[in-house]
Parts: C-alpha cells; structure tokens; sequence
C-alpha cells in the first residue's frame, strides 16, 4: 500500500465521510500530531488553538475522541482531563474513559526494567545532557539536550548494547524523536485500540499519528478508516501531511458547521 499525501480532493472525501456519519471514533497522537515536538518535554502543553479543537471536537455527542500517546498518565490527564475525551497512556499501557479512572490493560511483568535501566545509566554517565525517564511500563532515554555528534554515537551504541538483551525478552527498542524507549510488545497502542472497537459501533473512523508506534494503531482498525501519517517516513497509513499544523486544520474542517 502506498500513503498518498493528503491533498484537497483526499481533505474533502474524509469531511464528506465525516459529515456524513452517525458515529465516529477518532485516535490522536498528541506529540508531534497535535503540537509541534518541544524542546522540553514538560512544555508541550495545549495552547489556546489546540484547547478550541480538542473541546469542539469532544463536544460533538457523535464523536469518541481519544488520545493514545507514550507519555505517562499524569501528564496526560493533567492537560486532557477538561476535554471530554478517553486517553490512552504510555503507548496502551493504561486506558482511562472519559471522566473514569485509569485502568491497566494487562498484568505486566516489568522485572525485565533493572537491566536496561543499569545499562542506561552506565550512558547517562558519559553522556552529558541525557537522562532516564522511568515509566510504569516502559524505561526512556531522553538526549534532547546531548550535544549532536555525540548523541549520534551514544544512541547508536546504546541501541546495540540493549538489542542483546531486548531480542531474547520480547522487548521492543523505539526510537521516537530524541528518545530511546524500551518496553514489551505486550503493549503496544494497537491493543488499546483494538480494544476500544470492540466496545464501540461507529461508522466513521480517523487516526492520525508520527511516530513507530502509530503504526500499530493504523494496522489494528478497519481497512476502511481513514489513517493519517504526519512527517514523511514510511508508513501503513494511507495519507501523509507535512505537519502537525495540517492535523489541526483538517480537525478544523471537520468541526466547521
Ligand atoms: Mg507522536
């Protein structure tokens, strides 16, 4: 299948199948798919723009909109918890309802974590700037703030000094933007949404999202939804924008009377 940029023709088929559905399901990544990827992790905070899009699009009584990210809940719930919206945290290791508390998909297993976490704290020590984030179900190696040159050579030797360990356990090594992120494929934001289908009749579906673990969500919904990839790597979505500026004009569109 080959993801064909999303042009005018392609925007208005998706507000037409839009306007023309009874109930519709809606799946959004947050990082680098409704705001633009920060600097500093702590300061992606919805801005007034996002705020209007995310309310007038949860208000809509025929919509489910859900949020399926990689951070941890508490961010999340701190920044989406006034919008009428579901979340999915830590890459669906935790789902919370709209208004409801979070839930754990699965029973998860994480003595595999002490391992990775020594072997990335042996790089935090010679790698000036970087740091660990200890997730309930995942251990990230943030290098943002690593100078370039040499958080090219840390990261490359980090992803195969973890690959001996991560191949024998069933642990997936994602390489998001200036973060190393490893947890089992146990979890994986497909599941989540796989799971949420199952509960829910809808006759419109989009998922939009730019990162590796994006794909799973678009591979997990009907072929019939309408997938969107942000940023030009390779994807399974069938439509591509440039930017997380053309997400929010397309919800824009969607959400104009
Ligand atoms: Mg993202």
């Amino acid at each position: 299948m080959i993801t064909k940029l999303l042009d005018e023709h392609l925007t208005k088929q998706i507000i037409k199948a839009y306007k023309n559905s009874k109930t519709r399901l809606i799946f959004l990544d947050y990082d680098g798919t409704l705001i633009d990827f920060n600097f500093d992790p702590e300061e992606s905070i919805p801005d007034d723009d996002l705020k209007q899009i995310l309310q007038r699009l949860s208000e809509d009584k025929k919509n489910k909109v859900v949020i399926i990210s990689g951070r941890d809940k508490e961010t999340l719930d701190k920044w989406l918890s006034e919008f009428d919206v579901d979340i999915v945290a830590e890459h669906g290791a935790w789902m919370r309802c709209s208004g409801g508390k979070f839930e754990t998909l699965a029973n998860i297993d994480d003595n595999w974590k002490k391992e990775i976490l020594d072997i990335m704290e042996s790089y935090v020590d010679r790698t000036p700037g970087s740091f660990i984030e200890n997730k309930n179900c995942s251990v990230v190696w943030h290098y943002r703030k690593v100078e370039t040159g040499l958080s090219e050579i840390r990261t490359r030797e980090l992803i195969s000094h973890m690959k001996y360990i991560t191949t024998n356990k069933h642990l997936q090594i994602i390489e998001g933007d200036k973060v190393l992120e490893v947890k089992t494929f146990e979890i994986n934001k497909g599941k989540a949404a796989s799971a949420i289908l199952d509960k829910t009749e809808v006759d419109f579906i989009l998922s939009c999202g730019d990162d590796a673990t994006d794909e799973d969500t678009f591979l997990a919904i009907p072929e019939d939804s309408f997938t969107v990839k942000v940023g030009s790597t390779a994807s399974v979505a069938k439509y591509s924008v440039a930017s997380y500026e053309v997400i929010r004009k397309l919800l824009s569109r969607l959400i104009e009377n």
